[in-house]
């Protein structure tokens, strides 16, 4: 038994319809969750190569753990979720423990997907580390161990996030490891205007709000800022509701005015 906390297992339910934007990773994820977590015999027959591991990176806000979450959906898969900085735990020798850790549980619970997020400051570029090189060196290595024991019949799967990809050891890129590297970038015109319209579908919205037009306002913003947008507009037009002291939920509507406020306060933060 470890002394370790254990880790927290979650069965996600992000559908790739949540995620706006993205269409090519989207695509390209599904396939790897074939070869990887459903049909594993067939691609072991077939010899066909699938990814083990993927990495994930590119700009805070942009949507890595939703398609991480969104793959292991799709397996019905298990959902094992770690920080790279956590896993760097203080005292020596327990990182390595934690790291091994990891994987027994993850085998345990296949199919899995591990998702690491933050993987910049656990395996950081040789020499790169400021702290105790030493153990840096010794969990980077536990954890090339456990990515190549990975057979393809563990139904286990390996998605890590940075936004620092050049900060990574590049051992961790090669070949069997981390070998499909996927840049997640911030959205374009119609990208924002798809999450947009993901994160208001279900949102009683008044005719006179355009999404099409706030897609435009927001050039160079992230999808977790356009979700705080549009979470705020709809929490100013609950204030708005109870102000007018109305009582009937079911006329309630997030109108224009509301997402201009939203956006004002949002500049000024
Ligand atoms: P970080 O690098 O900061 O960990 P991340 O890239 O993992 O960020 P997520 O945690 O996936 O980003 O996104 C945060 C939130 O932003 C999501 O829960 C979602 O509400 C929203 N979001 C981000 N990208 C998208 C997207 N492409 N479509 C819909 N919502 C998005």
């Amino acid at each position: 038994p470890s002394v370790l906390r254990p880790v927290a297992i979650e069965t996600p339910s992000v559908t790739w319809d949540q995620i706006g934007g993205l269409e090519t990773i989207k695509s390209i994820l599904q396939e790897s969750v074939e070869g990887a977590l459903l049909y594993p015999e067939l691609y072991r027959l077939m010899r066909a190569i699938s990814p083990r591991g993927i990495l994930l990176w590119g700009p805070p806000g942009t949507g890595k753990t939703l398609l991480a979450k969104a793959v292991a959906a799709q397996a019905r898969a298990n959902f094992i979720a770690v920080n790279g900085a956590e896993l760097l735990s203080r005292w020596v020798g327990a990182s390595e423990q934690a790291v091994r850790d990891l994987f027994t549980r993850a085998r345990q619970a296949a199919p899995c997907v591990i998702f690491i997020d933050e993987i910049d400051t656990f395996v950081p570029v040789r020499g790169g580390y400021d702290s105790d090189s030493g153990v840096s060196a010794r969990v980077v290595g536990q954890l090339l161990t456990e990515i190549d024991g990975i057979q393809s019949c563990d139904n286990v799967l390996i998605i890590a996030a940075t936004n620092r990809p050049d900060m990574l050891d590049p051992a961790l890129l090669r070949a069997g490891r981390l070998d499909l590297q996927l840049k997640v970038d911030l959205p374009d015109l119609t990208s924002r205007l798809e999450i947009l319209q993901v994160h208001n579908r279900d949102r009683p919205l008044a005719e006179d709000v355009n999404l099409a037009a706030w897609a435009v306002r927001t050039e160079g913003w992230n999808g977790a800022e356009l979700a705080l947008l549009s979470n705020q507009a709809t929490l100013q037009a609950i204030r708005r509701y109870r102000v007018q002291g109305f009582t009937n939920p079911t006329v309630a509507s997030i109108i224009a005015a509301d997402f201009e406020t939203a956006y004002q306060s949002l500049l000024e933060r």
